[in-house]
């Protein structure tokens, strides 16, 4: 496909551009109390409901205050829809009409585009695990013996699913350091990030049938940022046997906008090579593997403090969504699945501070002089994100901040 360009200059070299389009929900500073659902084009939004029908095609998808029914139709009026958005931002007899419709990203407040369903976060970065295996079991094996041969993931909570900007309170919990001989209560002392990438469900499925890999375009809509803030302390006491809990449940932060897997064509790889054969039903050697070529930034305070990279992860969405349901487990529209923390092979490619400082012995220095080993209050954090497009276009990802409060 050759990038096609729109008449709105400024989207012309912009990672928002045609070849993007993502979905968010937002308000218009000029229209108070109203949620419309928003595409992204450049630094403007443009009100997809209102253009649907500017154009002559009214759509009960788009003139709606969530993603929600636009989630659920599935891949077809997902494609039909998107090549309409692309017709009227690009065929200059749309210009005037669409014009109209575009509000300036800075008079936007742009809210979570969708009920969270159920939210389920994965751990598929080898480097990622074996840094947590050596941390937390010195001297065995890195990684756990089922970690290639299945996509590790747990249940995490829906309803503390926040957008971006949001303020993340600091936690409270039980943590008891090894040396403690009995556990306290109060904020955690070891706040963190993970840097991830989640996936949203849009067309459902049925219960009792699972999900395989090649069906995941018909059932994954596209593609956010996500932070899952962790408190270390509350996580380690708490985790063993049945996994994370309140050290995770507190907030998940996800970027505003979600790409349309559509604009994802370009960014798709091979994952790297697995050195355990797979069972069938998560086996894509031979077919059209998931992999994707997203890299991400993590700012703290505005610093750069790693660039994690996607591609470099061992477990694919699809085969993910194929673990999330190969027991008959259905999909419901809005359920979110996030990838695990991003950690490539350096150590300026890890995706959460306990693996950039080492479990606290080695502390970032960052550029104003002062060091971190876990988050303290008033630190903001940003994630970001981009992935190659066609021809030589970049897919931007939008950002997800966060800032900690006591
Ligand atoms: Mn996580």
């Amino acid at each position: 496909m050759t990038a096609a360009r729109s008449w709105l200059a400024t989207a012309q070299d912009s990672p928002f551009g045609v070849h993007n389009l993502p979905y968010g929900v937002f308000t218009a500073a000029d229209r108070p109390g109203q949620r419309r659902i928003g595409v992204r084009i450049g630094d403007f939004v443009l009100d997809a409901g209102a253009a649907a029908r500017a154009a002559g095609t009214p759509s009960v998808l788009l003139d709606a205050d969530s993603l929600g029914p636009l989630l659920a139709a599935g891949r077809p009026a997902w494609s039909e829809i998107r090549a309409g958005l692309v017709e009227w931002l690009t065929d200059e007899t749309y210009r005037d009409t669409i014009a109209r419709l575009l509000t300036p990203l800075a008079e936007a407040e742009l809210h979570l585009p969708f009920e969270v369903a159920d939210y389920v976060d994965f751990y598929a970065s080898e480097h990622h695990a074996a840094n947590l295996g050596r941390m937390f079991r010195p001297g065995s094996e890195p990684l756990t013996p089922n970690w290639k041969h299945l996509p590790i993931g747990y249940h995490g909570r829906a309803g503390t699913v926040v957008v971006s900007g949001t303020p993340v309170v600091r936690p409270h919990g039980q943590r008891k350091a090894p040396a403690d001989a009995v556990p306290s209560f109060g904020p955690t002392g070891r706040l963190d990030i993970e840097a991830e990438v989640g996936f949203v469900v849009g067309a459902p499925s049925m219960l009792g049938t699972p999900v395989p890999m090649a069906d995941f375009q018909e059932h994954v809509f596209g593609v956010c940022l996500v932070n899952d803030w962790s408190a270390r302390d509350i996580q380690a006491w708490e985790y063993v046997p049945l996994g994370p809990f309140l050290g995770k449940s507190f907030a998940t932060s996800v970027s505003p906008w979600i790409v349309p897997l559509e604009a994802l064509e370009h960014a798709r790889i091979t994952p790297p090579a697995r050195d355990v054969e797979p069972l069938p039903y998560l086996d894509d050697r031979g077919g059209e593997p998931w992999g994707l070529d997203i890299s991400l930034e993590v700012r703290l305070n505005g610093y750069p403090v790693s660039r994690p990279p996607f591609a470099a992860m061992y477990w694919t969405a699809a085969q993910q969504l194929a673990q999330m349901t190969a027991n008959g487990a259905s999909l419901r529209t809005g359920d979110l699945f996030a990838s695990g923390t991003v950690s490539g092979p350096e150590v300026e490619s890890r995706g959460a501070l306990i693996e950039l400082t080492w479990n606290g012995e080695n502390p970032v220095k960052l550029p104003d002089g002062t060091t971190r080993t876990f988050l303290e209050n008033d630190d903001e954090v940003t994630i970001t994100a981009t992935a190659p497009g066609p021809d030589g276009t970049v897919v931007g990802f939008g950002e997800v901040t966060g800032r900690i409060v006591p």
